[in-house]
């Protein structure tokens, strides 16, 4: 007997995961099908999801899956975020996912590894229900792939920092209540001399103007960050002094690792939407679906979909066991972000003119899954990183 067609249709079989998992699974498809698809074309023309989205987030327990029990989360292994991320990313725009996944996938591990027991306090059990939304400030305008270039500054005035700079394409900006961002706290010492901090949304001096006009995740609210004169009380200082960009590099496993998880949750739907399209078109004598190459196009994307997700299950296994895997977590990003694009560039070509209007899945995920070979590091950044763990 053959496999049913679109392996989305059925929960993963895959050993990485146990009961909870898979409930988890069913119950953020669930949203997305009930409290995502009906409104993703209202967020998409507003340019953001409504702030009470998170708090629906929070309540279904999909922010603080990695946070310890005593601020309100579930202390479990970042295989929930793989999850999330796989089904969040299924949904017609995956804007919302981006929002979710900026909030508690990108910042929010900021807090929860580095943060002072009295910071940890005030902020983390907020954060889980959504009450209050996070933001990551890392980019720069002249300072991109090349973290240890930012120019921000953080200066210390005798109990206080006062922090000038400005920070672009961030993430939830418009909406956010806590900015995570980076300064340079010791200019001349490259990335040694970079600190994390802390700042709330009504620090005078701080402004937030949204950016409109992206190619996609256009639900995902976007904002340009500026610093005048920011002046914070000495214990927004987040992590060790100077530590910065380390503690930025170890967030990153977790950003990268659920941005793949992402792509292939993204590929997987719009595939399973394309085999429907081409068994209903009809093309000839019978329908694109019979035609030889549409049938070997189709199991091309599959095949290199299913090499993505046991990539992304393989090395999710490595973190969980919490064997070193920089490279792995590279590998994952740059292979999955590279073969969803061509997945869903295949998929768009399959679905001819119709492809390349909003009436389908495809148009809006093609120009959702361009960003994921970009952001959170660029795919030559990726490769970069693989190189340098091999030596070569
Ligand atoms: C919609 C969106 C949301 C974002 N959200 C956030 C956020 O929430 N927080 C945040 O801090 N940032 C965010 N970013 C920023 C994102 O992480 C950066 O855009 C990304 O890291 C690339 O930096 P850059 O845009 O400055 O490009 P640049 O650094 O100027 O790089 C341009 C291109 O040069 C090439 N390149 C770069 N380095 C190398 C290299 N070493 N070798 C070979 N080629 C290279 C790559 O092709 C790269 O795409 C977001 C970006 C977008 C578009």
């Amino acid at each position: 007997m053959s496999e049913p067609a679109p392996s989305a249709d059925r929960p993963s079989e895959h050993f990485l995961f146990d009961d909870e998992h898979h409930q988890l699974r069913r119950t953020v498809r669930q949203f997305v099908e009930r409290e995502i698809n009906p409104h993703a074309d209202q967020w998409e023309a507003q340019c953001r999801i409504p702030k009470s989205l998170f708090l629906r987030g929070g309540e279904l327990g999909l922010f603080g899956h990695s946070v310890d029990p005593r601020y309100g989360g579930l202390g479990a292994d970042c295989r929930m975020a793989v999850v999330i991320a796989e089904e969040m990313s299924r949904a017609r725009s995956s804007g919302p996912g981006m929002a979710f996944g900026a909030h508690a996938e990108i910042a929010l591990p900021h807090l929860n590894r580095f943060g002072s027991d009295a910071q940890k306090e005030r902020y983390l059990p907020d954060m889980v229900t959504g009450r209050k939304v996070g933001a990551l400030g890392i980019t720069e305008p002249s300072a991109g792939s090349n973290v240890a270039a930012m120019q921000t500054t953080a200066r210390r005035q005798s109990d206080r920092w006062q922090l000038n700079g400005s920070k672009i394409f961030i993430t939830n900006a418009v909406q956010a209540d806590l900015f995570f961002i980076a300064a340079k706290t010791d200019p001349s010492a490259g990335h040694r001399g970079i600190s994390m901090f802390l700042l709330e949304r009504d620090t005078p001096g701080f402004t937030v103007e949204e950016l409109k006009g992206k190619l996609g995740r256009r639900a995902s609210d976007t904002g340009l960050l500026t610093l005048d004169n920011c002046s914070l009380p000495a214990d927004a200082l987040l992590g060790e002094l100077n530590r910065g960009f380390y503690q930025i590099m170890q967030c990153f496993e977790n950003e990268r690792l659920v941005i793949a998880a992402g792509c292939v949750g993204s590929a997987d739907a719009v595939l399973a939407e394309t085999v429907r399209y081409t068994q209903q078109r009809p093309m000839g004598f019978g329908t694109l679906a019979d035609m030889q190459v549409t049938r070997q196009r189709l199991a091309k994307s599959y095949m290199e979909l299913e090499a993505a997700r046991q990539l992304v299950y393989h090395t999710t296994w490595r973190v969980v066991r919490g064997m070193p895997s920089l490279k792995e977590v590279a590998m994952t990003k740059a292979f999955a972000s590279e073969a969803a694009f061509r997945i869903i560039d295949d998929c768009l070509q399959l679905h001819g003119g119709y492809g390349y209007f909003n009436e389908y899945l495809v148009e809006r995920a093609y120009r959702d899954i361009r960003l994921d070979r970009i952001g959170g590091g660029a795919t030559e950044v990726m490769y970069e990183i693989i190189a340098k763990q091999l030596e070569l």
